[in-house]
């Protein structure tokens, strides 16, 4: 497969073709929003790069910002041509410390610090966002600041106050993380911010809501109903960086509608040293269930200020996808680093090197799919494994809701895969699903047309020849909600590009 960006002149990335292209990864990148992308050129830049789901973090900024920024990736997703999908992420019960008096401060082994209810003016006395806090810890619980940066044992606990000891020690600054590992908190799992947010994204149609510190089924079921409420079909992506949440995981990935390994606070709530293990348990059972899995955090941490990874960060991605991950995301490389599109462009290419591999052994999945009819899961594989035998050039499924789309990712085909539907909706879904390349057409219901537009696609954008073989899957409407049509179509001088 030829890579994607074919020059690189300063921070201009330039491709051959527009997205989406069959050169494009099959593994998709999902890129958080930051100041140092959050232009519209920058936002443009990074769809052309390879992006194809941006994501919002609520844990910063305000909700004119957010605005801003969807209002900007929508544009730039018209301009660009491609749907681009857009990731709303709860920041859900995250404690903070408050204000510090001293910010930074600096905490030396055997230091005392105080949780108190209201700041002193003291250094040694913080507060922290959670009301319950001090109510809620007992002598000898953990408390980690700043993603682990430092770490405090309780020692006691009075009414007002928690007396801890430093056992770890470094710096830390105002509204820096606090997270407890082991500590059973009352916090519930969506806070009056995360309401309102999570209702403003169903208001502004956005395709992906991720909730943090998920910690058991209901905790999602909650954000489903709320969306439901809201008349949002949002797919729920649940985010696993609590033990509790690793106990109760194959429940959690069945509500959910997709998951993340959050590996930032996941690596703070358990031992670091668990953190690949747990990784590659939590694909897994994505993969068991179908569910599409991320996997975040970290991925090309050094490319904030360097412009190539170390030979770790590039295992790191490529070990992702040969474990089955479905996307990879990047944090801080593209919300504050100073190289956002050619971080997105480099963990690109690993994905499209690695997937070489990954077509040489795929990890299949032949079962049924409940989210579809029995005959369209049926149908679907067969269609996988008919255009594998004939070496087709390309699989195109007709797909309304995504459904189709999302059990044929499972399959890791390696013939290159078009999504083609009529809704942009479905559309900016199916950028989660591995493989499969979003496009649109307003053709479905008349097969021969749909057949024609989309061999004239492939002979304008791909190297698609006369005689080669297309796949399709589509339907004839006797078997209600079924895919139940396969047809091959080889391709003749009719779809000539000339003719247009
Ligand atoms: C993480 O913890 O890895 C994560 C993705 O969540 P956040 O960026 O909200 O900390």
């Amino acid at each position: 497969m030829p890579p994607r960006i074919t020059a690189l002149t300063g921070h201009m990335l330039r491709r051959t073709m527009p997205r989406p292209s069959l050169d494009d990864a099959c593994t998709k990148i999902i890129a958080t929003v930051g100041p140092a992308c959050d232009d519209p050129h920058q936002i443009e830049e990074l769809i052309e790069a390879g992006v194809d789901v941006f994501r919002i973090n609520t844990a910063h900024g305000n909700r004119e910002q957010h605005e801003t920024v969807l209002a900007r990736i929508r544009n730039a997703s018209k301009k660009c041509g491609f749907p681009v999908g857009v990731l709303l992420d709860l920041a859900g019960p995250k404690i903070r410390l408050g204000q510090l008096h001293q910010d930074p401060l600096v905490c030396h082994e055997g230091m005392r610090i105080t949780f108190v209810r209201q700041a002193t003016g003291r250094s040694d006395e913080v507060t922290s966002t959670y009301d319950q806090l001090i109510e809620e810890l007992q002598p000898g619980d953990r408390v980690m600041l700043a993603d682990g940066t430092v770490s405090l044992r309780v020692e006691s606990v009075q009414q007002d106050r928690a007396e801890c000891v430093v056992t770890g020690g470094g710096s830390v600054r105002s509204r820096q993380g606090i997270n407890l590992p082991g500590v059973q908190l009352s916090v519930p799992a969506l806070l009056p911010r995360d309401i309102e947010n999570a209702i403003w994204a169903a208001e502004n149609e956005i395709d992906f809501i991720s909730l943090s510190f998920v910690r058991s089924p209901e905790d999602v079921q909650q954000l489903k109903e709320l969306l439901d409420k809201h008349g949002s079909s949002a797919l729920v992506i649940a985010k696993i960086e609590k033990p509790e949440a690793l106990d109760q995981l194959e429940e959690i990935v069945d509500k959910a509608d997709g998951v993340m390994v959050a590996r930032g606070d996941l690596g703070v709530e358990i031992d670091v040293a668990k953190t690949p293990v747990a990784q590659k348990r939590i694909i897994r059972v994505c993969r068991e269930k179908m569910k599409p899995v991320i996997v975040a955090t970290q991925m090309l941490e050094s490319m904030h200020t360097n412009t190539r990874p170390t030979r770790a960060e590039a295992s790191d991605v490529a070990n992702a996808i040969l474990d089955g991950a479905d996307a990879c995301m990047l944090s801080g490389e593209t919300a504050i680093g100073d190289h956002p599109a050619l971080a997105v462009a480099t963990m690109s290419r690993i994905m499209t090197c690695t997937e070489q591999e990954l077509m040489r052994n795929p990890h299949r999945k032949h079962q049924l799919n409940c989210r579809v009819h029995p005959i369209t899961s049926a149908v679907t594989q067969a269609a996988t494994h008919v255009a594998e035998s004939i070496e087709a050039k390309l699989i195109v499924i007709a797909t309304r809701s995504g459904n189709t789309a999302w059990v044929n990712s499972q399959s890791r085909s390696r013939i290159p895969t078009i999504g083609a539907s009529e809704s942009l909706h479905t559309l900016r879904r199916m950028n989660l699903l591995w493989g499969i390349k979003p496009l649109e057409s307003r053709h479905l219901e008349d097969t021969s047309t749909f057949i024609d537009q989309m061999c004239r696609w492939g002979r304008e954008h791909t190297n698609l020849q006369q005689n080669d073989h297309i796949v399709f899957v589509t339907g004839t409407g006797v078997v209600d909600k079924a895919h139940n049509l396969m047809i091959v179509h080889t391709v003749d001088e009719k779809s000539s590009v000339d003719d247009e």
